[in-house]
Order: structure tokens, then C-alpha cells, then sequence
């Protein structure tokens, strides 16, 4: 077989990532990336894009935990490179605190960041309604220009990128031998998914360069996220709602929780609010599929629905996308051979 003609659908954190571990892992293929928006209208961009695991109900810890490894040790090779401004990667030191001890005072990914400990008293005198409290350092990404960065990758190593809206995969099988499905919240459209609902959340991105440790409440609602030039603020998590519209309710609400976390915010400036939809689901989709018509098929690899954790697991199900990529070249491999004999 000549090579592969492969379509990337999406370019959000999670296509991007995934076209880039394709061409790693497949330099033989043709990939292109095809999507309707680009850094910085995805909702990759208004991601704050810590290293923080959101916990997926319907995957085994021990896959999440992989996946979480994988790209805490692919960001924090960048991050301890020349690349790393440019790519927006940085280490981000601080604490996650709780108004009453948690259940699990370990979590799971707790030996996969660096340092982390219990917070000790003289720290927690900081948030005095807060009873307990873990300090560690993670990555934070700065999206924008990490999406710009892997885009620059791509580029370099001859992905063509396109700005094209899809309204049905089997729309790509003449020109593509095989489709990865990394559409995000649009997949709830494209592929029909009733499984995949979005979680709206906003946030504020403000000036506060003062600000240099993380703060996050362990409800994962409010939180406080320096980055190289801006800190964000957040958040809300609002199921089912569609809307991309800021609330001004919602941002006086949002600044008010983090300044009880953190007083100095007060003197913040130039606010800016954002609004994305998570693509929330019980699990990510990491599934090949085969689509077919009269007699003609076109294999699919489904790579969405990271919901709250996108970032923090996207090397990891990049990898595990760009495997069953291979799987698919192996079972076209085999049948276009099959039908030689
Ligand atoms: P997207 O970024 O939405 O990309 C989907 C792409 O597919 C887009 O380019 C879109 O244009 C394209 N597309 C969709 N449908 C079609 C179609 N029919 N045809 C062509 N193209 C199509 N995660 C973390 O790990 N850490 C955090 O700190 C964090 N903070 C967050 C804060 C907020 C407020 C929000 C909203 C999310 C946050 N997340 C965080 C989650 C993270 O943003 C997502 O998990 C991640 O961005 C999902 O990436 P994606 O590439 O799947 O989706």
C-alpha cells in the first residue's frame, strides 16, 4: 500500500497532539489536519491548562494514571528546554486546599507531579477557612501559544493544515485512506454521540504578575492559575449549557471567590473573560470504528471527549490514538494484500 492518506479532524489540543504522534510513530503517512476553527477560537484556548487529572468515572485509574505520566514526562522535557517560552510550558509550585479533609488524602496522581506533600501549618495560615491543604508542583501550559507551537511542528514536517467544517466523515473517504475523529464537543454533532454533553465553564484572565503560586479550592470550582504573561480565575462548571455568552453575574461571582482565596487580586487588571465548552463524557472516545458503504469502508480512529482534562492526559491518548492509527494501517495492509491473492 502507497502511504496512508490520513485526515486529523480538529485542532484543538487533542488533534493537534494527535497528528504529531502520527507522524512520530508513522513517518510514512500523508497527514492533514482539517478543522473549522484554529488556535485561537478553540476551546483549547480558553483552557487554563494545568497538569491537574480530572478523574474519568468509566476508565481504570491505572490507564488515567498512564496517560497523566506520559504527559507530565513529554511537558516537562519541553519545559527544561530552549523550546519552552516559546512553547508556553512551565513548571507552577503551590496548593490545593479543603475546607475539610478529603476522603482520599493521596490521590492518584500524586506521585506523578513533583514534591507533593501535606501543606503544613504555617502554610494553611494563609487560607484560614481552610482545614487541610497539599502542596506540589506541576506544568501549566499556556495554551495559545502551545496550540501555536504544535502547529509550527506540524508545519515543519509537511502536515497540511485546512480550514474546512465536516458534516459527516464518510465525506473524507475518497480523498483519505483513514479519519481520526478529534472534533472535541463538535463530535456531539458530527458523530451523533448522546454520551458526550458539554460542561460550560468561564473564566477571567487578568494582569497579576505578583501572583506566582497556584490556588486551588478541592472542590475544583475555584482556582488560581499564574501563567508566563496572565493568571486565569476560575470557575464554573455548568452541565449541559450551550451558551459561549460570559455571564457578568458569573465574573463578579468568580473574582470574588478567588480574591477570598487570594486578597492581593484585588488590585488586578485588565480582566478579560472567556467561555468553553468541556466535551464531557463518562470516558474519553479512543475507539477504532470502521464506516461503511456499499462495499466500500473507511476506518475511523475516535480520539474525544476528555471533558475537564484534556490537557492533562493529551500526550497520553494522543499516543494511545496513534496506535490504533497503526492497527488500521496493518488491517488495510492486510486486506489490500488479501485482495491481491
Ligand atoms: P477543542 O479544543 O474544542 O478542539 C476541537 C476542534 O475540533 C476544534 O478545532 C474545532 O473547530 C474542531 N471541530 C469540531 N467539530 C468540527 C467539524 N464538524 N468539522 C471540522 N472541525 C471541527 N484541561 C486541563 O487539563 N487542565 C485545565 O486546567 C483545564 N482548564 C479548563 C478550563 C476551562 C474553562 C475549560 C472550558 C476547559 C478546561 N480544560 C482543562 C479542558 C480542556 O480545555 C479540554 O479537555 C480540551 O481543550 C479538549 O480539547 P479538544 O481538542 O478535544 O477540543
Amino acid at each position: 500500500m502507497a502511504a496512508p492518506k490520513v485526515a486529523v479532524v480538529g485542532a484543538g489540543v487533542i488533534g493537534l497532539s494527535t497528528a504529531l504522534c502520527i507522524v512520530e510513530t508513522c513517518p510514512s503517512c500523508s497527514v492533514t489536519v482539517l478543522s473549522d476553527q484554529f488556535s485561537p477560537n478553540t476551546t483549547s484556548d480558553v483552557a487554563a491548562g494545568m497538569l491537574i487529572p480530572h478523574t474519568y468515572p468509566g476508565i481504570p485509574i491505572h490507564v488515567q494514571k498512564q496517560w497523566f505520566k506520559e504527559t507530565f514526562t513529554y511537558l516537562f522535557a519541553i519545559s527544561n528546554s530552549a523550546e519552552a517560552s516559546e512553547a508556553g510550558i512551565h513548571l507552577v509550585s503551590g496548593w490545593q486546599v479543603f475546607k475539610s479533609t478529603p476522603k482520599e488524602e493521596l490521590p492518584f496522581w500524586s506521585d506523578a507531579v513533583l514534591g507533593f506533600r501535606p501543606m503544613s501549618e504555617a502554610e494553611l495560615q494563609k487560607f484560614p477557612q481552610y482545614q487541610f491543604g497539599q502542596a506540589f508542583t506541576t506544568l501549566k501550559c499556556d495554551c495559545p501559544p502551545y496550540l501555536l507551537w504544535l502547529e509550527k511542528r506540524l508545519k515543519a514536517t509537511g502536515v497540511q493544515m485546512y480550514n474546512r467544517k465536516v458534516s459527516d466523515l464518510w465525506e473524507l473517504h475518497s480523498d483519505y485512506d483513514i479519519v481520526v475523529n478529534c472534533t472535541g464537543i463538535g463530535a456531539h454533532q458530527l458523530v451523533g454521540d448522546k454520551k458526550l454533553f458539554p460542561v460550560r465553564g468561564q473564566v477571567l484572565k487578568v494582569y497579576a504578575p505578583w501572583v506566582k503560586n497556584f490556588i486551588r479550592d478541592g472542590d475544583g470550582l475555584t482556582y488560581i492559575y499564574p501563567g508566563i504573561h496572565r493568571v486565569t480565575l476560575g470557575g464554573t462548571r455548568e452541565k449541559e449549557s450551550w451558551s459561549l455568552s460570559p455571564d457578568p453575574v458569573t465574573t463578579k461571582d468568580i473574582f470574588d471567590r478567588c480574591c477570598s482565596l487570594e486578597p492581593s487580586l484585588r488590585e488586578a487588571q485588565d480582566i478579560k473573560v472567556k467561555v468553553g465548552l468541556r466535551p464531557s463524557r463518562q470516558c474519553v472516545r479512543l475507539q477504532r470504528e470502521v464506516l461503511s458503504q456499499g462495499g466500500v469502508k473507511l476506518p475511523v480512529v475516535h480520539n474525544y471527549g476528555h471533558g475537564a482534562g484534556g490537557f492533562s492526559v493529551h500526550r497520553g491518548t494522543a499516543k494511545e490514538a496513534a496506535h490504533l492509527l497503526g492497527e488500521c494501517i496493518a488491517a488495510l495492509q492486510g486486506s489490500s494484500s488479501g485482495a491481491k491473492l
